[in-house]
């Protein structure tokens, strides 16, 4: 093993938190070198040309409220890529189509989805709620850590009826990050209220959700195909092991799920052990490109996502249609991409591409009738580790570990999703705020 010259941080991972955390690094003028296990950037925030489709693998959606994904994609020339997807997505009930709008909550009652009562009493709690809703950031899921006492099941059975979450946060929750309400605190619910109380619309970029880490990328020093496999914490540096070298660093930010965290380092503090045990649920994602002859039905026209309660659904949770969501993505014929539910994406992981196609495309057809007489090509992507767990609790350990910051574990920060909010955004503001911290630490020194 050849003892190497090593940068001043060193940056493990390069999905959107770590590409995040190195940029900042290296605006503050910070030597950076970010070490990625695979042969390309983004992680779960990326793109394959497939025949012509651009298809999103993992994160299909930016928001209109995702100003700091926002604010870089226009640092990196692609404010004019960024496309708001059609207004309507839908969800179902009694097997029949809702036709809802974020930007305008009345289409949960006009569209059947639920009835005048509980539309009532959810107006009022979220009215009750709108400081709060208004105010509180919404890539910081520490900001939220007041709410962190109880699950969304727990609050909306009793503040409204059990239809808001079987209809509304079950899909929903189910249908961004592969959990249920039962297991899934008020705190990060809250935040999906927050987005319609913002009327944030949905958004993606023109060539694929994974152009963003990849121009992010393009300014930094990148070094594909190295795998961690240890982290070592000593007084005044970090010594990295990978297969081929050692490198020291003087600090570290570990941007890496939680699970993969925990493989390769032990912290000596305890809250830093127990935010690396974060859970994850799956899902699988199957990509289906039809010819240009299939049609969607009419109830599905104009919508860009649909989600299936549980109550409703036997393994799909979300189908996400492109042509209605990001037209230049699939310029012939239609790519849905189809997510399975946490329970289903386990149980079918080891199943045959064959199979799972088989198997999904018949239920698919119930929505889009026709479908199996018009595929050309499908991709499956499995995700063992899809989304971070938001059990109760999650936001104020968040909190007590930023406010502790440094000083729980000298030179190795965290970042990623499961460090701040579930998604890209949050991922990328966990990488923003370990950067700080560096950069705070640094000029101390
Ligand atoms: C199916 C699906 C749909 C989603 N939909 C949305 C959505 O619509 N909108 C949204 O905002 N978010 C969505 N998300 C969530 C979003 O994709 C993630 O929250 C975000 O991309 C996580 O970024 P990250 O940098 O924390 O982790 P990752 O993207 O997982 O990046 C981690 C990186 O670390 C690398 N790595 C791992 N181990 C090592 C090691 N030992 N050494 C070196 N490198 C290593 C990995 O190869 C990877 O590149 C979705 C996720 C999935 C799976």
């Amino acid at each position: 093993m050849s003892e190497a010259h090593s940068p001043q941080v060193i940056v493990i991972g390069a999905g959107i938190a770590g590409l995040t955390a190195a940029h900042f690094l290296a605006n503050a003028r910070m030597s950076v070198k970010v070490l990625e296990a695979s042969g390309r950037v983004g992680g779960r925030m990326t793109t394959d040309a497939v025949n012509g489709f651009l298809v999103d693998r993992g994160a299909q959606f930016l928001s209109s409220e995702y100003r700091l994904l926002l604010s870089l994609a226009a640092e990196f020339g692609l404010e004019n890529k960024v496309r708001a997807t059609s207004p309507w997505s839908a969800i179902v009930r009694n097997g029949k189509i809702r036709r809802m709008r974020a930007d305008n909550p009345l289409y949960a009652l006009t569209s059947g989805l639920l009835g005048m009562s509980a539309c009532i009493k959810l107006g009022w709690r979220i009215w009750q709620l709108r400081q709060s809703l208004n105010s509180l950031a919404l890539n910081d899921y520490s900001q939220w850590s007041s709410f962190d006492n109880e699950s969304v099941s727990s609050w909306a059975n009793r503040a409204v009826d059990s239809s808001v979450t079987e209809y509304l946060f079950e899909p929903m929750l189910h249908g961004f990050y592969f959990q249920e309400p039962e297991e899934t605190s008020l705190s990060l619910s809250l935040t999906l209220l927050a987005f319609g109380f913002r009327r944030a619309r949905a958004l993606t970029l023109s060539g694929g959700i994974g152009t963003l880490p990849e121009a992010i990328a393009s300014r930094l020093d990148v070094v594909f195909e190295t795998p961690v496999v240890s982290i070592e914490n000593g007084i005044d540096s970090v010594t990295i092991t990978t297969g081929t070298s050692r490198l020291k660093a003087d600090y570290v930010i570990l941007a890496i799920p939680a699970t993969e965290a925990q493989r390769l380092y032990s912290s000596g503090d305890a809250l830093t052990g127990r935010l690396m045990a974060t859970r994850y649920s799956a899902t699988i994602n199957i990509a289906v490109m039809t010819n240009h002859g299939f049609r969607l039905p009419g109830s599905l026209a104009a919508v860009y996502g649909l989600l299936i309660p549980r109550i409703e659904r036997r393994r799909i949770v979300a189908i996400g249609i492109e042509s209605n969501k990001n037209p230049d993505c699939a310029p012939q014929g239609q790519l849905l991409n189809i997510m399975l539910s946490d329970t289903a994406s386990k149980s079918m992981m080891s199943m045959t591409d064959d199979a799972i196609v088989r198997t999904v495309v018949l239920e698919a057809e119930k929505f889009f009738p026709g479908l199996s007489a018009q595929i050309a090509t499908t991709r499956i992507y499995r995700w063992e580790q899809a989304e971070p767990y938001s059990h109760i609790g999650r936001a104020k350990e968040l909190l007590h570990y930023r406010k502790n910051g440094r000083s729980l574990d000298q030179r190795v920060l965290l970042a990623g999703d499961y460090m701040s909010m579930p998604f890209t955004e949050g991922a990328a503001e966990s990488g923003k705020w370990a950067a700080e911290q560096i950069c705070n630490a640094a000029s101390n020194e």
